[in-house]
C-alpha cells in the first residue's frame, strides 16, 4: 500500500469504461455503444474543424463567445446564461465540485447517468441512489430522499441508459418540491430526439427560478462526440460560479468552429430525428417480435432486456461475432440488459438480424 493516498471517496470510484472500438479478429466494426449520432459529422462542421488546422498556435476565445451566441440564436436563449465546456461531462464535474463536496449529498435516480456518481465521489459527496418505477425516475421517491445535507439533484430527461422520460408536469412537481438551496440539474443530452409535445429541455425552469441548471451536448444529434463540446444554461449566479471554476480555455478552437457550423447545418437535426424515430420504432418492434423486452425510449438508443445476465452475454457475443459493439449494462446494475444505439438503417437491420437469430437459437 503506498503511503501517498487520495481522499478515500476517490478509491470508491469505478473507472469509466466505454468507447471500445475493437473486437479481436473482426475487421469491420460497427460501434453502437456510445449513443453517437447515426449520420456521423455534419459536413460543414468537418470543414470548419479542418480550417482551423492552420491556426492551432493561437489560444481559443476563453469565453466561447461566438459559440454561445450561435447556441443562443438557435434556441432563443440569452447567451450570457450559457457556459460552454469540454463535453457536458466537464461541466457536470464543475457543478458538483462547486455545489457539492464533503458533508453534502447528491441525489440521483437508481439508473441515472454514471457521471453523476463518478464526479460526486470525486467531490466527496454522499451519493443517494433512489429506487425507480419501471426503470423511470420516481418524483415522490426523489423528493423523499432529499435531506438537510442534499445540495444536488441530478435528473437526465430522457435518461441514459433507460431511455425513460418524465412528463413536464412531473419535472415541475420535482422542482416545486425542492428547497431553494438544492440545485436541480436537468441533463438534456438527448433533448433533440424527444418527440413528446409537452417536452421542455429545462429552459423554462431555468428562466423561472434560481436553482435549476440545464446541461446539453453536441455529442449526440450534432455528431461531435469526438471534439468534446457541451454547454449549460443557468441563472446568472450559477453561470458566474461556473465561469470562476472552469479552465480559462476549456473549449478548443476547432471544437468551437465545428459546433457553430453544426448548429447551422441545414436540415441536420430534422433528418437525424426523423431517422431516429423511424428506426427506434422499427428496431424496438422487431426485437419485441423476437421475444426480447425493449423499454420505451425517447433517446437515440434502446435498452433491450434479455431476462438473465447469461442470455444478455450470449446476445452480446452474437452481436460481436458480426462486428456489432453495443453496451453491456453490468456497470448500471442491469446485467440482463444491453443498450443499443440507433445507427443507420443498415446497422439497425444487422442488429435485428443478429438478435432474431440469437433468440431463435437460444430463446
Ligand atoms: N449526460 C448524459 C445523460 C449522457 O448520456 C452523456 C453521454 N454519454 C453525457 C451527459 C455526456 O456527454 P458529453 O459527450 O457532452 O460529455
Amino acid at each position: 500500500m503506498p503511503t501517498l493516498l487520495p481522499r478515500p471517496s476517490i478509491l470508491s470510484i469505478e473507472p469509466y469504461v466505454g468507447g471500445e472500438s475493437k473486437i479481436p479478429g473482426v475487421n469491420r466494426i460497427i460501434k453502437l455503444s456510445s449513443n453517437e449520432g447515426a449520420f456521423g459529422v455534419p459536413p460543414t462542421a468537418q470543414a470548419a474543424y479542418a480550417k482551423l488546422a492552420t491556426e492551432l498556435h493561437r489560444y481559443p476565445d476563453g469565453g466561447s463567445t461566438a459559440l454561445r451566441e450561435a447556441i443562443a440564436r438557435r434556441y432563443g436563449l440569452n447567451s450570457e446564461k450559457i457556459v460552454c465546456g469540454n463535453g457536458s461531462d466537464e461541466l457536470i464535474g464543475h457543478i458538483i465540485m462547486a455545489y457539492g463536496g464533503e458533508g453534502t449529498e447528491l441525489v440521483m435516480s437508481a439508473h441515472g447517468f454514471v457521471m453523476y456518481d463518478i464526479a460526486g465521489r470525486y467531490a466527496g459527496c454522499r451519493i443517494i441512489k433512489v429506487p425507480e418505477r419501471n426503470l423511470t425516475a420516481d418524483v415522490d421517491a426523489l423528493l423523499a430522499a432529499v435531506g438537510p445535507r442534499t445540495r444536488l439533484l441530478f435528473l437526465a430527461n430522457p435518461n441514459n441508459p433507460t431511455g425513460s422520460i418524465l412528463p413536464q408536469s412531473e419535472i415541475e412537481r420535482l422542482r416545486a418540491g425542492l428547497r431553494e438551496d438544492v440545485l436541480l440539474v436537468l441533463d438534456s443530452a438527448y433533448a433533440e430526439y424527444v418527440t413528446r409535445p409537452d417536452y421542455d429541455p429545462g429552459t423554462a425552469l431555468v428562466e423561472a427560478g434560481t436553482n435549476t441548471i440545464m446541461t446539453r451536448t453536441f455529442s449526440k444529434v450534432f455528431g461531435l462526440g469526438g471534439v468534446r463540446l457541451g454547454w449549460t444554461y443557468a441563472p446568472p449566479h450559477i453561470t458566474d460560479v461556473l465561469n470562476r471554476v472552469r479552465g480559462p480555455f476549456n473549449v478548443n478552437a476547432p471544437a468551437m468552429a465545428a459546433g457553430i457550423a453544426a448548429l447551422a447545418e441545414p436540415g441536420w437535426v430534422e433528418k437525424s430525428v426523423a431517422h431516429n424515430s423511424e428506426w427506434r420504432a422499427k428496431l424496438s418492434d422487431g426485437l419485441r417480435a423476437a421475444g426480447i423486452t425493449v423499454h420505451p425510449s425517447e433517446g437515440n438508443f434502446i435498452l433491450a432486456d434479455f431476462g438473465t445476465a447469461e442470455r444478455a452475454k450470449g446476445a452480446d457475443a452474437a452481436l460481436k461475432a458480426r462486428g456489432l459493439i453495443v453496451r453491456a449494462m453490468g456497470s448500471y446494475s442491469l446485467p440482463q440488459c444491453l443498450r443499443i444505439t440507433i445507427g443507420t438503417a443498415e446497422e439497425c437491420s444487422m442488429v435485428l438480424d443478429a438478435l432474431t437469430g440469437f433468440m431463435r437459437d437460444n430463446g
